[in-house]
This record gives C-alpha cells, sequence and structure tokens, in this order.
C-alpha cells in the first residue's frame, strides 16, 4: 500500500518558531516523558499529537503493523507561513523542506516528502519547490488558498504551470478555513463543513476560471478529503453550466469534463462515497489518503478501500499503490 497524505511536524522549538512569527508561531511541545506533545500555536496549544508526527522510528514500525509500504507525509498546515514576509516565509520553508527530507532519510524506501513553498511569492515559490525536488521531495503540497487569492489567480496559476513544466506533481490541502470563528467555532464544525468547501473551491477555481485550458495538461495535481464537496455537487454545478452564462463566461466546457485532469485521495470513510469519488474522479484519478498521524485520520490506514465491496480487485490495487506509483513517478 502507498499512503500518499500524511503529515509530519519537526522538532521546532519555541524559540526557532518565534524568530520567524513572534505571535503565531507554530511549534512542538513534548512532555518529559517524550510520549505525547502539542502543535502550538503561539501559546495556544492547537492539537494533541503523539510520536508518529516527529519521530520515524516510530512511524514506521507503525506502518509495518497496518501493512503500509510507502507513506508521502508532508506539513501539517500550520506551517505554511504563507501570512508572513516573503523572505522569512522562503526561509522557513527552505528548513522545514530539509526537516522533511532528513526526517525521510533513515527509510528512503518507506518514507518520501512532499515540499512546502512560500506561497505568498510565486518567484521564492517556484524556486524552493525547484530546490526541494532536487534535495529529494518528491512533490510539493500547497494550501488551497493564498489569503484571498483562490487557485485561478495569475500568481498561483504561474506556479502550477512552473509545476508541471518541471513535473512537480502537486498536493492541494485546504487550510484557513471559511466561516471564521462566528459560526463554526464548535463542534470541528470548520473541519466538517469549511474544509470540504474549501477543496471544492480550489477545485472550482481552477475548472470556472479556464486556468485549466491554460495549464500545460502534463500537470498532476491531487486534491485532499476525496476533494471535499467536488465529487457530490458536481452535477449541480454542470447543471449551472448549462443553464447560467455568468458560469459559462470563463469555462468553456462543461465542468465535470475537467475531472479528469484532477486526482484526489480516497479519504473519505465511506463506501458509498468512495463509489462516487471513483465513478466522478475516474479508477486512474484516486490514491489511499489517510491524513495520518491526526485524529481525523483513517485508522487503519487503507481500511476503506481494502474493505469496499464494490471495488474490482484491479480497481483496489490501483487505489491503493498503482496510481500512486504514475501520480509521484515512483517507478
Ligand atoms: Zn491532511
Amino acid at each position: 500500500m502507498i499512503d500518499i497524505h500524511s503529515h509530519f511536524f519537526p522538532l521546532i522549538t519555541e524559540a526557532t518558531a518565534k524568530q520567524f512569527d513572534s505571535q503565531r508561531a507554530p511549534w512542538l511541545r513534548v512532555n518529559e516523558n517524550g510520549d505525547r506533545g502539542d502543535i502550538m500555536f503561539g501559546d495556544q496549544p492547537f492539537r494533541p499529537v503523539y510520536p508518529a508526527l516527529w519521530d520515524a522510528d516510530y512511524r514506521v514500525k507503525e506502518l509495518d503493523a497496518q501493512g503500509v509500504d510507502v507513506q508521502i507525509t508532508c506539513a501539517t498546515p500550520i506551517m505554511f507561513g504563507y501570512t508572513w514576509d516573503a523572505s522569512k516565509a522562503a526561509e522557513w520553508a527552505r528548513q522545514m523542506n530539509d526537516e522533511a527530507i532528513a526526517f525521510c532519510s533513515k527509510y528512503p524506501d518507506r518514507l518520501k516528502a512532499l515540499s512546502q513553498v512560500p506561497l505568498q511569492d510565486t518567484k521564492l515559490a517556484c524556486a524552493e519547490a525547484s530546490r526541494a525536488q532536487a534535495a529529494g521531495c518528491i512533490g510539493v503540497q500547497i494550501g488551497n488558498h493564498m489569503g484571498d487569492k483562490d487557485l485561478d489567480h495569475p500568481d498561483l496559476v504561474d506556479f502550477l504551470i512552473h509545476c508541471a513544466e518541471e513535473s512537480i506533481p502537486v498536493f492541494v490541502h485546504p487550510w484557513d478555513m471559511m466561516g471564521g470563528e462566528g459560526r463554526m467555532k464548535k463542534w470541528m464544525l470548520p473541519w466538517l463543513v469549511a474544509m470540504p468547501a474549501e477543496t471544492q473551491l480550489g477545485m472550482l477555481s481552477l475548472i470556472l476560471s479556464g486556468a485549466l485550458e491554460r495549464i500545460p495538461e502534463s500537470l498532476k495535481i491531487c486534491f485532499a478529503h476525496g476533494g471535499g464537496s467536488f465529487a457530490y455537487t458536481l452535477g449541480r454545478v454542470d447543471n449551472a453550466w448549462k443553464h447560467r452564462d455568468i458560469v459559462r463566461q470563463d469555462c468553456p466546457r462543461p465542468p465535470s469534463e475537467y475531472a479528469g485532469r484532477l486526482h484526489t485521495d480516497a479519504a473519505v470513510f465511506d463506501h458509498a462515497a468512495l463509489n462516487l469519488l471513483v465513478n466522478t474522479m475516474g479508477e486512474d484519478r484516486v490514491m489511499m489518503g489517510s491524513d495520518y498521524p491526526f485524529p481525523l485520520g483513517e485508522q487503519p490506514i487503507g481500511s476503506l478501500i481494502n474493505s469496499a465491496p464494490d471495488l474490482a480487485p484491479e480497481q483496489r490495487s490501483k487505489l491503493l499503490a498503482g496510481n500512486a506509483r504514475t501520480f509521484f513517478n515512483l517507478g
């Protein structure tokens, strides 16, 4: 099995993080025994975590127990630094990418890293994506937006064109969720409602803007969490395209025709949803991704696909490994 969606967070001290952002620096607070920790956001605990997040030995033992052959890991989105001064964010991204490569280096056949980039500056972002790729990353992770800029913004389209031209696979993760503090502060609603909407917004930004007409078809781009709300609402989007010229104005073809340009992971936690996703995206464009080692991740890894009653054996093997091998050039 190849797991394409997992996160790491290096042992960043408070002092190091605060050199980059004195108020909202992300860092890791680990307890005395070293067996529990918290991702900290400034002075506030953001999420309880355990050693799989920062300890490669611990992680690979868990992967062994769950039958995962290869796991692709990337930054926890709180590490993006997109609101910082660009040169600071570039320096941070370089450090975090070197940490990611070091994290994977002890198990080069088992752990692979995606880079992060200072997306607020396209030139610096392109340079770091290329540098990190040459240094050993197998793709780049970006957030689904950069402040008010969605993926159709010319700066972000330029970044995606760079990735297409340099054959750097892109993984898009939702972050900085819409809805703010007011209406979605309880019950993890930002994760349950806003995150799927953010992902769908990223996908529709690329489609309805016509950006996919300008980006080379060679771009490999994968969206997290089964593409969020995308597959379930695509019929609604096609219907709107058919009946309203304002939906058609920048998008020459029915939106569903562009699904074949996009990939998603399979983190949907429900067999009927997985069937819909495979039907919508195509069996070559869905890849197992667990969101390990966080509490909302799949446990055990791969269980949804392994137990899916409607997948043919060949489809199962594509979703569990074959598609990821092709997407990330794993040979
Ligand atoms: Zn994730």
